[in-house]
C-alpha cells in the first residue's frame, strides 16, 4: 500500500541538463524551494547540449532487441560503423552488459518499448502543459517524423511494432516507398532504395540546450529557484548534503540526483555503480540546403537522425557503447557527415557544418530511466539513455509522484 507523504520544503537538484531543469520545474511549480547545482558554467552543457533534438514520444524502441542480438557478432567484430562496443572488463560494465543481454528477448524488447512509449506520451502532455504556462523559446516545432527503411527485414519488424504501439495510444502509419517520397521529395535523390517508412505525426523537435537556458531563467525569475553553476559535487552524504569540490556543504531536506553519466559514480554507495554505461554519439548542425525538409527523418540502416531545427539542419548518430571520453574524433564526425549526405543529399549545406559535438548517453540496460528513492532523503532521476530530451518532463513528474508516496 502507498501512503501520501508531503513534499520536502527544500530540495537540491544536482545537474542542470534537461532532466535536472525539468525536475526543478516539477518541484518548484509545486511550491518547493529548489536549489539547482551544476559543475558547468551554463545549463545544458552535458549530454543535453547538441543532441539529436528529437522529442521522440512514440519511437521509443529499446536498445536491447532481438535484432541487436542477431547483429552482435558484427558489432563485436567491429564491422558496423554505426554501433561499436568498446571492450571494458571492469565488474560494473560486465554486470551491465549481462543485463543488456537478458533484455534482448522479443518479450522484454516489446515490454521495454511499450513502457517507454507510456513515458513518452506522458512527457508530451507535461511539456505541452509547461509551454501553455510559460511560452519558452527553444525552437520547438511539431514536424512529425519518418522512419525510413532500406531493408525488408527491418521494415517488417517495425510494422509489427506499429500495431502494438497504436493499441497503446501512439499515432503511426505505414507508408510505401512512393508515399514516403511524396512526403519527402529529397528521398528521391538518395543513393540506396527505400522499401517503406513509418510515419509518426506526433513527434516534435526542439533545441535542448536552449530549453535548459530558457526554463532555468523562468525558474530563477518567477519561482525563486537558486542557481549554483560552476559548483561540482565531489560527494553526497546520507543527509542529502552535497560536499562540493571546494569543500562547501550544500544542505537540503532532500536531494535529487540528475547528473547524467556522473550519477553512477555519485550514487555508487547506494548500489547504482553498475546502473549506467555511456554510449557516445555525435552531432553536426548546419544551414538548411536547397531541398526543403518538412519532417524529421530517422534513417534506420544508417542509425542517424536528420532534422529541421529552426532554419538549420541537425544530424546525429553514432553509438559507441562503453566509451566514456566525450572528446570529438574527427573520423567519427566525417562518417556521420557522409552517412547524412548519402541518406538525404540536398537538405543541408553539409560543407558548412559547424565544429560538431560529442556526448555520452547515460544508458540503462533495459532503456528505462531509473526514477526512485535510493535512501530516505536521496532520489535518483537518471539513465535516460537515447531519449533523455524526450523523457525529461515525464520522468520529472513521475519523480515528484514517487517523492509523495512511501510504501507501507
Ligand atoms: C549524439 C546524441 C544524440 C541524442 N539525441 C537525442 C534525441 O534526439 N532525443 C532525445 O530524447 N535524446 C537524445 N539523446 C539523449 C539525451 O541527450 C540524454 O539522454 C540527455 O541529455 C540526458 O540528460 P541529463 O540531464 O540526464 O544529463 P546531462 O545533460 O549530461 O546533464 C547532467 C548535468 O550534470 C552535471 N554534473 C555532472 N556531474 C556533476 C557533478 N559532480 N557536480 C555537479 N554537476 C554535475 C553536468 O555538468 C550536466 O550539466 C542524445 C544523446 C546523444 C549523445
Amino acid at each position: 500500500m502507498l501512503i501520501p507523504y508531503p513534499l520536502p520544503h527544500r530540495v537540491t537538484v544536482l545537474g542542470a541538463g534537461v532532466v535536472g531543469v525539468a525536475t526543478a520545474w516539477a518541484l518548484a511549480s509545486r511550491g518547493v524551494a529548489v536549489t539547482i547545482v551544476d559543475a558547468a558554467a551554463a545549463p545544458g552543457c552535458g549530454a543535453s547540449f547538441a543532441n539529436g533534438a528529437q522529442l521522440s514520444y512514440v519511437y521509443t524502441d529499446a536498445l536491447a532487441s532481438p535484432a541487436l542480438l542477431r547483429h552482435a557478432p558484427a558489432v563485436m567484430a567491429g564491422l558496423d560503423p554505426a554501433i561499436r562496443l568498446a571492450p571494458r572488463l571492469d565488474p560494473d560494465s560486465i554486470r551491465w552488459l549481462l543485463r543488456l543481454l537478458r533484455n534482448m528477448t522479443p518479450g522484454r524488447f516489446r515490454a521495454n518499448t511499450l513502457a517507454a512509449l507510456q513515458l513518452g506520451l506522458e512527457s508530451r502532455v507535461a511539456l505541452h502543459d509547461l509551454m501553455a504556462r510559460h511560452p519558452l523559446d527553444f525552437g520547438h516545432a511539431a514536424p512529425g517524423k519518418l522512419h525510413v527503411h532500406a531493408g525488408a527485414d527491418s521494415f517488417r519488424a517495425a510494422q509489427a511494432m506499429v500495431a502494438a504501439k497504436r493499441a497503446a495510444g501512439a499515432e503511426q502509419a505505414v507508408l510505401s516507398a512512393a508515399e514516403a517520397r511524396a512526403l519527402v521529395p529529397a528521398l528521391a535523390a538518395r543513393r540506396d532504395p527505400v522499401v517503406g517508412a513509418i510515419l509518426s505525426p506526433q513527434e516534435e523537435v526542439g533545441d535542448p540546450q536552449r530549453f535548459c537556458v530558457a526554463l532555468l531563467a523562468v525558474l530563477a525569475g518567477d519561482y525563486g529557484v537558486q542557481v549554483r553553476l560552476n559548483t561540482a559535487a565531489a560527494y553526497i552524504d546520507d543527509d542529502a548534503g552535497i560536499v562540493t569540490a571546494a569543500g562547501e556543504r550544500i544542505a537540503a531536506d532532500a536531494l535529487v540526483v540528475c547528473a547524467g553519466m556522473a550519477s553512477a559514480r555519485l550514487l555508487r554507495r547506494w548500489g547504482l555503480g553498475s546502473a549506467l554505461l555511456p554510449m557516445k554519439g555525435y552531432s553536426l548542425t548546419m544551414p538548411a540546403g536547397p531541398e526543403a525538409l518538412a519532417f524529421s527523418i530517422t534513417d534506420v540502416a544508417r542509425k542517424i537522425v536528420i532534422c529541421p531545427l529552426g532554419g538549420r539542419i541537425r544530424v546525429a548518430g553514432g553509438a559507441e557503447l562503453g566509451v566514456s571520453d566525450a572528446s570529438i574524433a574527427p573520423a567519427a564526425l566525417s562518417r556521420l557527415q557522409s552517412a547524412a549526405v548519402s541518406a538525404l543529399p540536398g537538405v543541408a549545406d553539409f560543407a558548412a557544418a559547424g565544429a560538431g559535438w560529442a556526448g555520452l548517453r547515460p544508458m540503462t540496460a533495459n532503456s528505462q530511466p531509473i526514477i526512485r528513492r535510493v535512501a530516505p532523503r536521496i532520489h535518483a532521476n537518471i539513465g535516460h539513455g537515447m531519449l533523455g530530451w524526450t523523457f525529461a518532463m515525464g520522468t520529472a513528474h513521475r519523480l515528484v509522484q514517487n517523492m509523495t508516496e512511501v510504501g507501507a
